[in-house]
């Protein structure tokens, strides 16, 4: 008999028809005789719709409230999991995130889990219920319904998991597992068996979007293993494990993506202390993300910065950039969203050489121009123009021989 905990992702109870389906396959691995705790995210698109209902009451969106309401996709959900297995006969009880003992800060809208008090689901268990939790949610110190991010439906799946220290934690979602590159855009694209947690996280938030990246930090922290495989087949999924876990010798694991990035260039930045700190202080305060930097060499006393953000910001960053180039004293910005980041990723860079030359030497050979660069222990991204993007994705998979990986 294991403890399994199971997440269920939105399109995997996007419709009546579909929460049958994983009902079905949750009273099998029941009567196989494991105790299951059930994670669900909200049906299909439904946390959208949610916001976009918010945002007809007019401007102003007070986050405590936005978490009340976008908690109910969840519970909708999970309340409906648990009334379908009851009508198969496998009797399951649902929960809201609060009453599933998921404590967090206060931080609505993106809480962070701080403390999770697993006596009330573990009682269940031992009744012989399946557990149904409501993905997403937690309650803070004041009593009040907070949600966990978007995606966050992962991170309640690893919490749970961790603090009854189950036996397998397995994601269930709408594609086989992880791939070497997004299978859209490569059809050669191969299933990864293993991945470790540092590439995961890499490829997470790269764009390779299978999980949430915060999900696979939490697991890294407590290193519960987690399964991430598909709700619609019985194929194998990957495993995401420490990397010390893992056989065989690999240098490049993956290609992710990121369509997602918008860059800017700021001219003649006079050249002093403080003129960076002041620049991404001010786009910190309006809560945009700043990815890759690069400042140029100097000349004259004055340098060149260049660097991107996601693109969805872009419209609110326009207007602060702007006013810091007057603030500067630079003679003038540039900006656009047809830039895109291709991102090699693998735990074997750390003992290999050369690995960033072979980047740059295959985009070179497919005449695909690099505007910027960085790199990490364990990854090397490069922007470039969005039109290209594929051909990128494609030219770096052929590269390191990623059809061929085990
Ligand atoms: N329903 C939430 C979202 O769409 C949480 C989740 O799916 O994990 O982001
Ligand atoms: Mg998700």
């Amino acid at each position: 008999m294991s403890l399994i905990v199971a997440k269920f992702g939105g399109s995997s109870v996007a419709s009546l028809e579909k929460i049958k389906d994983i009902a079905r396959r949750i009273k099998q691995m029941k009567e196989e005789g494991n105790q299951l705790v059930v994670v669900v995210s909200a049906m299909g698109d439904t946390t959208d719709e949610l916001i976009e209902l918010a945002h007809a009451t007019g401007p102003n969106l007070c986050t405590r409230e936005m978490d009340m309401l976008l908690a109910t996709g969840e519970q909708q959900s999970a309340a409906l999991l648990a009334l379908t297995l009851y009508n198969m006969d496998c009797p399951a009880r649902s929960f809201t995130g609060w009453q599933a003992g998921i404590h967090s800060n206060s931080n609505y809208s993106k809480a962070k889990i701080d403390d999770v008090d697993a006596q009330r689901i573990s009682s269940e268990l031992e009744q012989g219920f399946v557990v149904v939790v409501a993905g997403f949610q937690g309650i803070s110190p004041e009593g009040d319904i907070t949600t966990l991010g978007r995606g966050g439906s992962d991170t309640s799946a690893v919490a749970l998991a961790d603090s009854i220290k189950a036996d397998r934690c397995m994601i269930f979602t709408d594609v086989d597992g992880v791939f070497t590159a997004d299978p859209r855009v490569v059809s050669e694209a191969r299933k990864l068996s293993m991945v470790s947690y540092g590439e995961m996280l890499e490829m997470a938030s790269l764009g390779a979007g299978v999980m949430q990246p915060r999900a696979v930090e939490y697991a890294m922290q407590c290193q519960m293993e987690i399964e991430v495989r598909s709700s619609f087949n019985q194929h194998p999924g990957t495993i995401i494990t420490e990397g010390k876990n893992m056989e065989g010798h690999r240098v490049v694991t993956g290609v992710a993506h990121d369509l997602n990035c918008a860059r800017f260039a700021i001219f003649d930045v006079p050249d002093r202390p403080g003129i960076a700190r002041e620049l991404f202080k001010q786009l910190a305060q309006e809560g945009i993300n700043v990815d890759m930097v690069i400042q140029s060499a100097m000349r004259d006393h004055r340098n060149d910065i260049a660097f991107t953000i996601e693109e969805n910001d872009l419209e609110r960053a326009i207007p602060v950039v702007d006013r810091l180039v007057k603030t500067l004293g630079a003679s003038g910005m540039s900006y656009g969203n047809s830039v895109a980041k291709v991102s090699i990723v693998g735990a074997g860079m750390q003992s290999n050489t050369g690995v960033a030359a072979d980047m740059f030497e295959a985009l070179a050979e497919e005449n695909i121009n690099i505007h910027m660069i960085s790199t990490s222990e364990i990854k090397v991204s490069c922007v470039v123009d969005e039109d290209r993007i594929q051909d990128a994705v494609r030219v770096l998979h052929k590269k390191f021989n990623l059809d061929r990986i085990e």
